[in-house]
C-alpha cells in the first residue's frame, strides 16, 4: 500500500522521501485505526491525511478553525492535482449547495470545512448519504478543555463520528498537546494508546534564550542593528505596545509592520503581505498575527512580554526558522509581565476550574523565564518528552557565569515551607523568612518558628525570586489556583537530608546577603 502512497508523495508534492512519522500515520489511517499525531509545527501534517485521501474511497472531511487558510490549501491542493474544496461562512448559500451537490456527487476527494459547520443541523443532515472515508481533524488539542485554545464547537466532532455510516477512519493532528491534553483527545475521540504518533519535538536549529533585568527597549534595538535586514517577529502583549515599538523602531529606520485586532482588516492584510514579500523586515504583533502564516526565513522571534503559556510560547517561537537554518527565540523576561497575563485570566468568562488550570499553565511559562537549566530541554519535557537531552547551544547551556553553591539558603527556604506545613504561599513564605512584623505572621504565630527572620535584612523581592529559582528547578511545586500554595517536591527532600546539593549561577546575590547577616 505504501509504495503507492511513495508515488503519490512524488508524482503529486514532488518529494522523494516521508518525513519522520508521516509513514507510520498514513499506514494507521489505511489500515482503519483511528490515530491521533502530534508533529510540531511545519512537520508536514497535511500529507498524513492529504495522500490516504487520494487511495482511500469516498472522501475525506478535514475540519479545521483556520477559515483565512482553507482557501490557500484548497488552491495548493488543485495545482497538485488533487480535486479539493472547502465550505465555511466566507462562501454564499448557493455557492455552498453547488459544493455540496459536487461532494454528494464524488468530484472531490479532500473538503476543509470549519468547526462551526457542524452546529448548523441543516448542514450535518446534508451530509448524511455523502461517503466519508476518512475524517481528519486539524488543531485537535481544541477538543480539550485542558488544552490552550478550547472551542466549544470541537465538541460536536464527538456526535458526528457517531453519526457517520459507515464510521471513518479518524485521524486527529495537532502540534502542541501537554501529556493531559494528548489523554483528553485520545478519549473523547476514542483513539488507542498504541495509535498514538508523536515525533521528536525538538526543532534543532532554533537557539533559545531568556534575557531578564535588561532594558528591553535597547536590547531591541542593539539585537536589530546586530541582524540587519533579517527578517523576524517581535510579539508584545497589548495593542497598545505593539503601537508604540512599531513606533520606536520606525524611527530608527527599521522597516516595520505591525499587526494586532485594533487595526482594520484591510491595513492587517496588508501589514502582513508585506512583511511575506520582505517590503519590511520586522513585525510587531500582538498574538493575533502568526496563525498559518508560512514564511520560511523568519531568523528571530523575540517576545518583549511573556505569553500566557508554554504552548503559545512554542507555537509562536516556532515560527522562526522554518526553512531549517539557525534562529533566534529571545524572551524578554520581567516577572512583573505575569500580571497582565493573570488580569486576563481573571477577566476571561473561564470557569473556575479553567481558570485554575490556566493559571498552573501560566505559572510553568513564568518558571520557564526562572530555570538555569537547559531551555530546550524544558521545553521538551513540558510536553511530555521523557529524558531529553541537554541542546547545549541554548542561553543557559551556553551560560558561562560561575555556579555558586546555594544549598544552605535553599535548605533555610525548604525548611521555613515545611514548618509552616505547607500551607502558604510566596509572599507569606517570604516574609516570615525576612521577618517581617505583619500581623498576619503574628496570627499564625510563625514569629516563633526557628526560620523566622533567618534572611532577615534581604530585600523581600530578592527572597521571592529565589523562591521562583527553586520552583523553576523543580524543589518546590506550587498548587494551582489563584493563591498557589508552595509544597516541597521530593527533591526537597534530598536537599534537606543534604543529599543534593544546590547551585546558581553567580550574578543573585542571594548566598551574599545571607551570609552578612548570619
Ligand atoms: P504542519 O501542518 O505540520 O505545520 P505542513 O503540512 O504545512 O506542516 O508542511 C510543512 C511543509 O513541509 C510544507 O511546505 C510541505 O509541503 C512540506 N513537506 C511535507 N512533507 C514533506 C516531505 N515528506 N518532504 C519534504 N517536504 C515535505
Amino acid at each position: 500500500m505504501l509504495t503507492k502512497g511513495k508515488k503519490l508523495l512524488q508524482t503529486h508534492f514532488g518529494y522523494n522521501q516521508f518525513r519522520a512519522g508521516q509513514e507510520d500515520i498514513i499506514q494507521k489511517v489505511l489500515s482503519g485505526n483511528d490515530t491521533l499525531a502530534i508533529m510540531p509545527t511545519g512537520a508536514g501534517k497535511s500529507i498524513c491525511y492529504q495522500i490516504p485521501a487520494m487511495m482511500l474511497p469516498g472522501v475525506t472531511f478535514v475540519i479545521s478553525p483556520l477559515i483565512s487558510l482553507m482557501k490557500d490549501q484548497v488552491d495548493a491542493l488543485d495545482k497538485a492535482g488533487i480535486p479539493s474544496t472547502y465550505i465555511n461562512s466566507a462562501i454564499s448559500n448557493e455557492e455552498m449547495n453547488q459544493r455540496l451537490a459536487d461532494i454528494y456527487n464524488g468530484e472531490y476527494k479532500l473538503v476543509y470545512i470549519a468547526p462551526e459547520r457542524l452546529e448548523v443541523t441543516s448542514f450535518r443532515r446534508m451530509m448524511d448519504g455523502i461517503h466519508i472515508s476518512c475524517l481528519a481533524i486539524d488543531e485537535a488539542h481544541c477538543i480539550s478543555q485542558w488544552g490552550h485554545d478550547f472551542r466549544p464547537s470541537y465538541l460536536q466532532i464527538k456526535n458526528l463520528i457517531q453519526d457517520i455510516q459507515p464510521k471513518p477512519v479518524v485521524l486527529a493532528l495537532t502540534a502542541t498537546a501537554t501529556p493531559q491534553v494528548q489523554q483528553d483527545v485520545c478519549e473523547l475521540l476514542r483513539v488507542e494508546q498504541e495509535n498514538v504518533v508523536m515525533t521528536g519535538f525538538e526543532r534543532e536549529n532554533l537557539h533559545f534564550q531568556v534575557v531578564k533585568g535588561q532594558d528591553r527597549d535597547r536590547f531591541l534595538l542593539e539585537y536589530i542593528e546586530k541582524n540587519q535586514g533579517q527578517s523576524g517577529i517581535i510579539y508584545a502583549a497589548t495593542r497598545k505596545e505593539v503601537d508604540r515599538l512599531y513606533q520606536l523602531l520606525n524611527k530608527r529606520g527599521i522597516a516595520t509592520g505591525r499587526y494586532h485586532a485594533g487595526l482594520s482588516e484591510q491595513n492587517r492584510n496588508e501589514q502582513q503581505e508585506s512583511f511575506l514579500y520582505d517590503d519590511v523586515t520586522v513585525m510587531v504583533a500582538t498574538n493575533a498575527f502568526g496563525m498559518g502564516i508560512n514564511k520560511s526565513n523568519v531568523r528571530f522571534v523575540i517576545h518583549y512580554h511573556i505569553p500566557r503559556n508554554m504552548e503559545s510560547y512554542y507555537q509562536e517561537a516556532g515560527r522562526a526558522g522554518r526553512d531549517g537554518e539557525e534562529s533566534d527565540c529571545i524572551l524578554l523576561f520581567s516577572p512583573q509581565d505575569t500580571h497582565i497575563q493573570s488580569f486576563l485570566i481573571e477577566q476571561s468568562d473561564m470557569d473556575e476550574l479553567r481558570k485554575e488550570n490556566e493559571y498552573g499553565k501560566l505559572r510553568k511559562m513564568v518558571a520557564y523565564g526562572h530555570t538555569e537549566s537547559c531551555l530546550q530541554q524544558y521545553i521538551l519535557h513540558y510536553f511530555g518528552e521523557e529524558n531529553p537531552p541537554e541542546c547545549g547551544k541554548c542561553g543557559n547551556c551556553i551560560d558561562e557565569r560561575e555556579q555558586i553553591d546555594v544549598t544552605k539558603e535553599a535548605q533555610m527556604v525548604l525548611s521555613c515551607i515545611r514548618r509552616m506545613k505547607e500551607r502558604f504561599g510566596k509572599t507569606m513564605v517570604a516574609q516570615v523568612l525576612t521577618g517581617s512584623a505583619n500581623q498576619k505572621v503574628k496570627n499564625f504565630g510563625f514569629q516563633k518558628l526557628s526560620t523566622y527572620g533567618i534572611m532577615k535584612g534581604k530585600p523581600q523581592k530578592e527572597v521571592n525570586e529565589f523562591i521562583d529559582f527553586l520552583t523553576a528547578e523543580g524543589y518546590l511545586k506550587p498548587t494551582d489556583g489563584t493563591y498557589p500554595i508552595l509544597m516541597l517536591t521530593e527533591r526537597a527532600g534530598e536537599v534537606l537530608r543534604g543529599n543534593e546539593l544546590v547551585y546558581q549561577k553567580e550574578k543573585v546575590q542571594i548566598s551574599k546577603i545571607v551570609e552578612d547577616n548570619a
